[in-house]
């Protein structure tokens, strides 16, 4: 019976449905635990088999108990990331409404945002990429329930942590007004209770002031937003301490917040909580905070492996590459899927008691902040600004800015196949008043990006130190 119920958990269009089961994941023992994913891992292998071509052809040779109960078969299986998902998207697919042709033509057309694709309920969202490649993805409503649910376990956390009078304001710092998953999910909310906050608005980066007086008016009691939106607020409230906002939670999203903007938010925001939510459009939410300030692992909701540079997973609690296979995706299924991301996994507990693992470590999406300059000093821009940006100038594949100096910036641009002429120029035209007069903007069309010393493809980078930037402007 309760083998059935574990099973049939993917389908589940019931927000509370699957947040009840989350909830009663936190408390199973181990070894029940591990048997309930196991009973989903195989369900979600059955059902890519028997409805994605390219699953039945990447899993052909291995019966489904073989893979579950045979690491080294598992380990054979291909990995997969965003370039893959959309250059095969019409062979992974479980559905024949979402060919490739109609999914591009919706995302590539900014002025369809707020509507439905096909007029169907379907949540169909792209993403200019962590790693500057695009990625195509479509949720149905069940999935955008499993979405929903993982949120809520996260929000239980903090509300048992920070417990607000009266009723709950919440904002967030996100781009809008494309077709990303943050502003879709979250558009449709009651205004008297959630505000978006745009980190871009008619194309010009809106400024730190310009935010903190929205956060003043709105007073919402939890904020989420990237990190180096979180460093510039705090950075504005230790210059302004009579700026009257009165946070209770902040929400760091993208990778592990630097050391020192938490200490100093929660310096400057007297009494606030800072919490980390680690999620992406490709995989839904995967790690939360919990109430003793760890984080926890949604491997109730995903197959997690660390990769080490060979593709084989590294030794317990060592550092690697995140690779992500989900139980509940299964309009787009993704069975090892390489994220990008850096994580290590501690081997020990949570005194929280909660049975999901816990990150030793985890290095994401670096939390860039550039600079510009403002009178005689420098004032952030929130790499959010460019994912947005990019997500709208139309002809871009991937792309790569690096500010050498506060004045210079390179950016490097791989087209599109189709891309219409003058694009370096139209790229440039839209950076460069980010950065204002006498900034310097290069920009290259390339065939490829190449990677910085660390390895890492960055879609932002900030290669001087800003303090150092600010002693020479005074
Ligand atoms: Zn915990």
């Amino acid at each position: 019976m309760d083998v059935i119920r574990d099973r049939m958990i993917a389908g589940q269009s019931s927000v509370l449905g699957v947040y009840n089961f989350l909830e009663e994941n936190e408390k199973l023992p181990a070894e029940q635990l591990a048997a309930r994913r196991r009973h989903l891992m195989q369900a979600q292998l059955e059902y890519a088999r028997k409805e994605s071509p390219y699953f039945a052809n990447i899993l052909r040779h291995h019966r489904t108990a073989d893979l579950l109960d045979r690491p080294e078969l598992w380990e054979e299986l291909p990995l997969m990331d965003k370039s893959v998902l959309l250059g095969d998207f019409d062979m992974i697919r479980t559905r024949s409404d979402i060919t490739f042709p109609q999914v591009d033509s919706y995302l590539s057309d900014r002025s369809s945002v707020d509507e439905p694709f096909n007029d169907s309920d379907l949540l169909v969202v792209s993403t200019a990429g962590t790693s500057g490649k695009p990625g195509y993805f479509v949720y149905d409503r069940q999935e955008q329930a499993h979405i929903r649910a993982q949120y809520f376990r996260f929000m239980r956390a903090i509300l048992d942590t920070v417990r607000p009078q009266g009723p709950l304001r919440s904002a967030a710092i996100i781009v809008t007004g494309a077709h990303m998953i943050g502003y879709k999910m979250q558009r449709q909310l009651p205004a008297e209770f959630f505000r978006m906050i745009p980190v871009l608005r008619e194309g010009r980066a809106v400024t730190v002031e310009e935010t903190a007086a929205e956060l003043e008016e709105f007073a919402p009691h939890i904020l989420t937003c990237f990190g180096s939106t979180l460093r510039m607020l705090t950075e504005y409230k230790e210059a302004h301490p009579e700026f009257a906002w009165r946070p209770l939670a902040l929400i760091n999203t993208g990778a592990t917040l630097e050391q020192d903007v938490r200490r100093r938010a929660t310096a400057a925001f007297e009494g606030v909580r800072v919490f980390d939510l680690y999620g992406s459009t490709d995989t839904g939410y995967i790690g939360w905070t919990c109430e003793e300030g760890r984080m926890h692992l949604n491997t109730d909701c995903m197959r997690i492996e660390i990769l080490g540079p060979d593709d084989r997973p590294v030794a317990d609690g060592e550092f690697g590459s995140i690779v992500i296979s989900t139980y509940w995706h299964r309009t787009l299924p993704i069975i090892r899927y390489r994220l990008g991301d850096l994580m290590s996994v501690s081997t020990e507990s949570c005194p929280c008691g909660r049975s999901l693992p816990v990150v030793k470590e985890l290095l994401g999406r670096e939390n860039t902040l550039l600079y510009r300059r403002s009178g005689t000093g420098l004032a952030p821009v929130p790499q959010g600004v460019f994912m947005e940006m990019f997500e709208t100038i139309s002809g871009v594949r991937r792309f790569r800015l690096v500010q050498e100096s506060p004045d210079r910036v390179t950016v490097s641009v791989v087209p599109l196949a189709d891309s219409p002429p003058g694009l370096a120029e139209r790229v440039a035209e839209r950076v460069a008043p980010v950065f204002g007069e006498g900034a310097s903007v290069e920009v290259r069309l390339v065939d490829a990006l190449v990677p910085s010393a660390s390895g890492k493809l960055l879609p932002v980078e900030r290669l001087f130190d800003p303090t150092a930037g600010r002693a020479t402007a005074r």
